[in-house]
């Protein structure tokens, strides 16, 4: 038996929480009768219907994405650009993006059906590294790594410690190409965090994602992860 929001967040219909949501306006029915207990428990034989829609339980899929550059990460656009699901074609489950990256920045990104596995990779609790390679525009100097790495102020607040590794840097064209890590996920985080510092990105990359890299795929490219890397990300 297992909880009616977990049992829709799997099917990848919604968020755990939405899936609450949904449970409370009175929107899903289980064998028939509109439940709005949050803690209904309901097993494999029972028929929920979310807004009038019966649920199957996917089998849940877990992907990793080189995500291209000028590529959203939604499942849909309404203005008609490429999404990331457009690289899940010939997989029948429903996935979506595990967080997302902006539209200019490449690198890896996690694909799941997973509700309930996404909720908790982005919690802010879960801190999982991040690490990100910037081309950055102007002269980063000691100075301004030690305020990025000692924290920020965002018009959010400030940003929490991050690593900084300076791998090359040309005084002369003002630009540098640098290495950060972080542990918070928050909206365009690390273009803002340069933006703040006076040396705005010129590219971005995600590398590595928890003890996950990109290995020899290329942009547009995607594997499977196997159940072992499934388990050490939970
Ligand atoms: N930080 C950003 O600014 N952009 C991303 O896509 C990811 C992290």
């Amino acid at each position: 038996m297992e909880r009616l929001q977990k049992v829709i967040a799997q099917a990848g219909i919604a968020s755990r929480r939405k899936a609450e949501e949904l449970i409370l306006q009175g929107k899903v029915k289980v064998n028939g009768q509109v439940v709005k207990e949050l803690g209904t428990k309901v097993s494999g034989k029972d028929r929920v219907e979310v807004e009038g829609i019966q649920i199957e339980k996917e089998s849940p899929v877990y992907y990793l994405l080189y995500k291209p550059t000028g590529v959203i990460s939604t499942v849909s656009d309404d203005k008609g650009r490429k999404t990331v699901t457009d690289f899940f074609q010939e997989v029948p489950q429903r996935v979506f993006p595990v967080g997302r990256l902006d539209y200019d920045t490449s690198g890896l990104l996690l694909m799941t059906n997973d509700g309930e596995f996404s909720n908790i990779l982005t919690h802010p609790k879960y801190e999982v590294d991040k690490v990100y390679v910037a081309k950055v525009k102007g002269v980063l100097t000691k100075e301004k790594v030690r305020m990025l790495e000692r924290g920020v102020m965002l018009e959010d607040g400030k940003t929490a410690p991050a690593q900084v590794k300076v791998i090359s840097g040309d005084r002369r064209k003002e630009t540098a190409v640098v290495q950060i890590t972080i542990h918070e996920g928050r909206n365009r985080q690390v273009r803002r965090m340069f933006e703040a510092v006076g040396c705005p990105v010129q590219k971005l990359k995600r590398e590595r994602y928890a003890f996950l890299e990109l290995g020899n795929l290329r942009p547009g490219e995607k594997r499977e992860l196997t159940p072992h890397e499934v388990k050490r990300l939970r």
